[in-house]
């Protein structure tokens, strides 16, 4: 999508779900159908920046469009502006976040602060399930890496 798609002065609950998403996980796909029960609509938005060159979120996107494509409710975009600044564009007044652990608390809930001090965001924070809560992207990338199946814990 186009940031620009979404009218900012829509009345439709909208959260960005920010990430790097490298790769998309169960544990992420599982924050966006509970983000579902909670949201009109949710943007899954892949940030890209010096350690995630462009052409890599693109297919990151791509392949996000691809699991989503029966459910109109949910958008995929990429982005590398600042994230309120994102939502802004995208008329999102939500941020959809997951945490695992005591270390992801207190990196959301600094980010969720330093956010709402900036622009007045909302951020709605879920717990991950037990059952995807060992689930990170870098250990999922570390598998791959040595050859293993990754594919349990892909959606
Ligand atoms: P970032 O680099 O912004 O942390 P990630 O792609 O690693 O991006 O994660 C995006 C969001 O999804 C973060 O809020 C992260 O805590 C959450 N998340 C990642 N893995 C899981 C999981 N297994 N269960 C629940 N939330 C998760």
């Amino acid at each position: 999508m186009t940031a620009t798609s979404t009218s900012p002065s829509s009345d439709a609950r909208i959260a960005l779900f920010p990430g790097s998403f490298r790769p998309f996980t169960r544990g992420h796909a599982d924050i966006v159908e509970r983000g579902l029960a909670l949201f009109d609509r949710v943007i899954i938005a892949v940030g890209v920046n010096a350690a995630k060159p462009a052409a890599d979120g693109e297919a990151t996107a791509d392949a996000i469009r691809k699991l989503y494509a029966d459910e109109p409710r949910v958008e995929v975009a990429v982005y590398s502006c600042l994230t309120i600044d994102f939502a802004a564009q995208c008329g999102a007044r939500f941020l959809l976040r997951g945490v695992r652990s005591m270390k992801d608390f207190e990196y959301e809930r600094d980010m969720a602060d330093i956010n709402h001090q900036l622009s007045g965001i909302e951020s709605v924070i879920l717990f991950s399930r037990p059952e995807y809560a060992a689930v990170s992207s870098s250990v999922v990338r570390e598998l791959e890496s040595y050859g293993h199946d990754i594919t349990p814990f892909l959606p």
